[in-house]
């Protein structure tokens, strides 16, 4: 059993490997009331997710994302909440994620182009499969190399060759981490730090306060006792929610971190909930279809 909140889940609308509707399931089973989704520059598996949740009247899923930015020589990820407003819908904020998406798209293309003067060549077709209409990623691409027999596992891609400065990896055009937050912010939502400890730049913390973010996501499988204790500290001298969340990727997706945990207090929700950010002068949120 985990805990009653989780506020980073992943579907195959990105890179998890559960559909939206089996991710709802497995929440339920798990005993988790409060589900945010939160793929990568997507939200096209919240409406499934929203019809799977109709069977289960205990559960809430609060809308979100996850917005991957690259800094030299680190990546800074910002998850986006809209627990009310629906500002996510409006056409300019979908236009902007489509744009996130073909920039995923094109990167993989470049990533195969390094694998292949590596001595690894791959098919970016053969990811684009794997991704179908999800929102592209070298997860999908460590996927390949798996298959290629390149490497054992997809963290082994990842830790030799994907990660932020490995061999393999080009940067994606410069969105920047207050980029993310402003936008998200402009669309009505809520901008949480993702798992600071795995980016290693705390020293970003105070800009991206100043544009507007409202937690950190202190909870979280990989943070050290003492990550947690700092990031607490942070919370409390800015004035942020210290929020937490499993970052599940489903089963065989090279990440282990059950739905529901660590466990998040009921009332991270409600403090963050209560923190809902009006729109910063961005078009009014649209109504719903
Ligand atoms: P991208 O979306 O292309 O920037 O890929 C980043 C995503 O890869 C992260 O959000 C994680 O879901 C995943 N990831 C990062 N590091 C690892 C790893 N060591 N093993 C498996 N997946 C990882
Ligand atoms: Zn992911
Ligand atoms: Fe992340
Ligand atoms: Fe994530």
């Amino acid at each position: 059993m985990g805990g009653p909140v989780d506020l980073h889940t992943h579907t195959t609308a990105s890179d998890g490997t559960l559909p939206p509707r089996a991710l709802v399931d497995a929440a339920v089973r798990q005993g988790v009331r409060v589900l945010a989704v939160t793929d990568h520059d997507s939200t096209e598996g919240l409406g499934e997710a929203f019809d799977a949740a109709r069977a289960h009247p205990l559960l809430t899923i609060v809308p979100g994302l996850e917005i991957n930015c690259d800094v030299p020589g680190s990546e800074i990820h910002v998850l986006g909440y809209f627990p009310s407003a629906d500002g996510w819908r409006a056409a300019w904020f979908q236009e902007f994620l489509r744009e996130q998406r073909a920039e995923r798209v094109a990167r993989v293309h470049r990533i195969a182009e390094r694998l292949a003067e590596l001595g690894m060549p791959i098919d970016p077709d053969e990811v684009f499969a794997i991704v179908k209409e999800g929102s592209a990623g070298r997860p999908h691409v460590a996927q390949v190399m798996v298959k290629r027999g390149y490497v054992k596992t997809v963290r082994e891609a990842f830790d030799r060759y994907l990660r932020a400065d490995g061999p393999a990896n080009v940067p994606r055009r410069r969105l920047t981490p207050v980029d993310a937050v402003r936008v998200i912010r402009r669309a009505g939502g809520i901008p949480v730090l993702a798992h600071p400890g795995l980016a290693g730049r705390d020293e970003m913390i105070p800009e991206l306060v100043e544009a507007g973010l409202r937690g950190i996501e202190v909870y979280y499988a990989e943070h050290s006792p003492e990550q947690v204790a700092s990031y607490l500290a942070q919370c409390r001298e800015h004035d942020l929610v210290a929020t937490g969340g499993s970052d599940h990727h489903g089963p065989q997706s090279g990440r282990t971190n059950p739905i529901g945990s660590p466990p998040v207090p009921m009332k991270v929700w409600e403090h963050l909930r209560d923190r809902e950010a009006p729109t910063d002068g961005g078009p009014a949120a649209s109504p719903a279809p």
